[in-house]
């Protein structure tokens, strides 16, 4: 999933969005850091325009424009703030805001350049840095902000404002070193902080799925399965569990190789998985073996679902190299009744399993006949029964 384009950024658009949803509350951050730091910077300019230029006419336009970006600045900063409008807007409002910035830093040149001549350049050289820095790790827009803001400030340092070619050109390196640096900045450090999330990623997938078969992996299946325990009996609500295992299953190794296996375990778990409802956990125990969770299911719907899980996996035979193999499994049902916890319920689920297993697999345990007088007999467990194979 990790794959950069040129830019430094995710080839699949739908990692880098997710990686650009997950980094918003620091940029976001970083952004109101950004505007408190202007619109600052922006009223303490206002304090050096009145020793520069005294009261006249000068400072009260430099006044009324720096006093008009910065309302428009702490609107945006507010609006950012709140946090309610789209992420691309917000990056909209920002640009604005960093053009009318500039345009007023373009201004005080323009009105001052004969005092104190082209002081507001550094400042300017310093604002694009901060675009490049605060920004990530959005590569697009740090670069548009800095080349951009440069641009324009170039282009009003060349024709509003009378510098000498010497200026002029000083000014274009300072631009040109603050822009280097930042672009040098963003293909590192945006490069890793993209590396680093996707190492994460795989880290949280591999954690959470099992690799092989696209189930849920063990821990997380029984994370889930002690979590739904405890809301089903908190809200009175039916809980079964099936326990499911592959019947025969090392014959398939021992008779075609790991390899086909493998691709027996993939296959019964896609099927599986294309007859369980959304809110239904699938998960891999183990080897072979299954668990799934079927929340608000009584014992009389689980094992119908049990059924239908049987049939698609035995419907037809998983191709391996050009042949088809019959496979099927066995599954042992059990709802939640008086079990302290999870694994007790699991643990009657297993030994379900065993009973199916030890009455001639491909079959379900408790099976649906009995169970017709069964809900009332009240279905007896056989715990010395239990299957060895796990210790859950
Ligand atoms: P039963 O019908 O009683 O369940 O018999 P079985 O052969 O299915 O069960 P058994 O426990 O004897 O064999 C399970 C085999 O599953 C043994 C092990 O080598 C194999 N196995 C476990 N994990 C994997 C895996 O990830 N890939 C493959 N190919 N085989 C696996
Ligand atoms: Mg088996
Ligand atoms: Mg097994």
């Amino acid at each position: 999933m990790g794959k950069l384009n040129w830019l430094g950024e995710f080839e699949d658009p739908k990692v880098e969005k997710a990686f650009q949803c997950e980094k918003w509350p620091s940029v976001r951050g970083r952004l109101l850091f950004l505007y408190f730091i202007t619109i600052a910077s922006y009223i303490g300019g206002a304090y050096s325009d009145f020793f520069d230029l005294g009261a006249g006419d000068g400072f009260k336009m430099l006044f009324s424009a720096r006093t008009t970006v910065c309302m428009f600045g702490f609107f945006a900063f507010l609006l950012l703030l709140a946090n309610r409008l789209k992420h691309n807007t917000q990056y909209v409002l920002m640009f604005l805001s960093m053009f009318l910035f500039i345009l007023v830093e373009s201004l005080e040149l323009w009105v001052k350049f004969s005092v104190v001549g082209s002081l507001s350049v550094p400042a300017t050289v310093f604002m694009v840095l901060a675009y490049y820095i605060l920004l990530p790790p959005r590569v697009v827009y740090s670069l548009f902000a800095g080349l951009c803001g440069s641009s324009l400030y170039l282009f009003t340092l060349a024709t509003l404002v009378p510098v000498t070619t010497g200026t002029f050109a000083n000014s274009a390196l300072y631009f040109f070193f603050a822009n280097a640096f930042g672009i040098f900045f963003l293909a590192t450090f945006g490069v890793s902080l993209r590396r680093e999330y996707a190492a994460r990623s795989d880290l949280e997938k591999l954690i959470k799925y099992d690799e092989l078969t696209g189930a849920y992996s063990r821990r997380r299946v029984l994370e889930a399965g002690n979590n739904i325990f405890k809301s089903s009996r908190r809200f009175n609500n039916s809980l079964t569990v099936l326990m499911m295992d592959i019947d025969n299953f090392k014959k398939v190794n021992d008779d075609y190789g790991h390899h086909a296996g493998d691709e027996v375990l993939r296959e019964t778990s896609r099927r599986c998985r294309s007859v369980l409802r959304e809110v239904d956990h699938f998960g891999r125990l183990g080897g072979e073996e299954f668990v799934i969770i079927l929340p608000q299911s009584n014992l009389h719907q689980g094992i119908r679902v049990a059924e239908r899980l049987r049939n698609k996996v035995c419907e037809s035979g998983i191709s391996i190299g050009g042949s088809k193999l019959p496979v099927s499994i066995s599954i042992g049902a059990a709802e939640m009744r008086s079990h302290d916890d999870f694994s007790k319920l699991l643990q009657d689920a297993d030994v379900q399993l065993y009973r199916a297993k030890k009455c001639g697999r491909n079959q379900v345990s408790p099976p649906a006949l009995r169970l017709i007088g069964s809900r009332r007999l009240k279905i007896s467990f056989i715990p010395e029964q239990r299957n060895e194979q796990k210790e859950l």
